[in-house]
């Protein structure tokens, strides 16, 4: 029996998404309209907005749940009917699902957005509010019974622009914010290399409060350029800051995972999205951190020189993994990838194959998928990645994890 990984989940409910953002990155400006006017128009934008609608409430009505409620809904629909007896995928038989979900840092300062209303300034949601929520909810959901089929194994998000490097306090010597340096040791100062999956599930639905939430809570870290976070900014000080990050990730052996591509949950134009959200924003930060564990998550892209820049980074770089978070919705982009990847030379294909994640983007893909295990059903049932489908699901991501 094997664990499966899917190393790029997302569960927060309603509340933490900043709402401009969550309406765009839903692309439901018009929907909410469209749900309550009858809609008139060729029977084929009917059909479309009509299907559309439907993923649209999916996704609603599974994200306003509670986080431990999201939890038990896929246990009991999607996870034990597919784990229970053992998922079968190429001879391999899975019989627990770890799951990683990405905490977002949607904590950004407050900036003007609207100088003709009153309150003119961007919503501003602590990061704190969704690490609260998330191990509740984790704790909840573990709290009946322990023998789970799912491990949750979370990623701390972090926007280094959101944070000084050290704490500041107010008159009484008490932490007013605390800073990176104090951040990370809260959360990786007793990280070790090893034992480290031993370690996180013995620690995993014990939640007190976030005070004594300490090391082994979470096993990485997030990284989110479209709202605004620069892998190598120019600014000495933004610099200062993720080079700190960098530095204290690679001597404790943190995997790092950060969105690549255009799009997401943006607040930052495209323009500047399409820099910072780019492969090429990371080669200065492999150059100096070669011994950096990084995902450069969404290896499916629109722009196909961003796919090719994780690739060629992938063949270049020992420590650069990808994954396949929102793709998949069918057999044959999974197919198409795997041609591309196939184009290169044996030896570098094989190197390629050995850095893949598997990732569904989940509860994000409910978008396009109508549940996680539809999801999953189509990677194990995929031509694509054939006989390489265990290195994908249970070596890479331990490899990234834990190694
Ligand atoms: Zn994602």
């Amino acid at each position: 029996m094997a664990d499966f990984y899917d190393v790029h989940t997302h569960f927060f409910n309603l509340s933490h998404p900043d709402f401009f953002s969550f309406v765009n990155r839903l692309n439901i400006a018009e929907y909410l309209f469209i749900m309550s006017i009858p809609l008139i128009g060729p029977i084929i934008t009917t059909i479309l907005y009509a299907s559309k609608k439907k993923n649209i409430i999916n996704t609603l009505s599974f994200m306003d749940s509670d986080i431990s409620d999201s939890l038990k809904i896929i246990e009991e629909k999607d996870i034990l009917p597919l784990f229970e007896k053992g998922f079968n995928i190429e001879a391999t038989n899975y019989d627990r699902n770890i799951i990683i979900p990405l905490v977002l840092d949607f904590g950004q300062k407050y900036t003007q957005i609207d100088n003709e209303i009153w309150y003119n300034t961007t919503p501003h949601k602590s990061v704190k509010y969704q690490v609260i929520d998330l191990f509740q909810g984790i704790a909840e959901f573990y709290k009946e019974k322990i023998e789970k089929r799912i491990l949750i194994f979370p990623f701390l998000g972090i926007n280094p622009k959101n944070y000084n490097l050290e704490n500041e306090y107010d008159e009484n010597g008490n932490i007013k914010t605390i800073g990176i340096k104090s951040l990370l040791d809260k959360y990786f100062k007793n990280f070790a290399k090893e034992k480290r999956k031993e370690l996180l599930i013995k620690k995993m639905g014990k939640f007190k409060d976030i005070e004594s939430l300490g090391s082994y809570a979470f096993c990485g870290i997030k990284l989110y350029p479209p709202l605004g976070f620069d892998p190598w900014p120019e600014d000495d000080k933004e610099r200062e800051k993720v080079e700190y990050i960098y530095t204290y990730c690679q001597k404790k052996s943190i995997p790092i995972t950060t969105h690549i591509g255009i799009g997401g949950f943006q607040t930052v134009d495209n323009k500047t999205c399409e820099k910072l959200a780019s492969p090429e924003r990371w080669t200065n930060v492999v150059k100096k951190f070669p011994e950096l564990k990084i995902n450069l998550a969404h290896l499916k892209q629109k722009d196909l020189n961003f796919m090719k820049g994780i690739l060629k980074l992938i063949v270049e770089q020992k420590n650069i993994y990808t994954d396949l978070a929102y793709s998949g919705f069918n057999k044959k982009e999974y197919e198409e990838i795997d041609k591309k990847i196939k184009k290169f030379s044996t030896s570098d294909s094989y190197k390629i194959y050995e850095r893949i994640l598997y990732g569904s983007d989940f509860s994000i893909s409910l978008l396009k998928s109508p549940s996680y295990s539809s999801q999953l059903k189509i990677f194990a049932n995929s031509k694509a990645f054939l006989n390489k489908k265990y290195l994908l699901v249970n070596q890479n991501p331990e490899k990234f994890l834990f190694d």
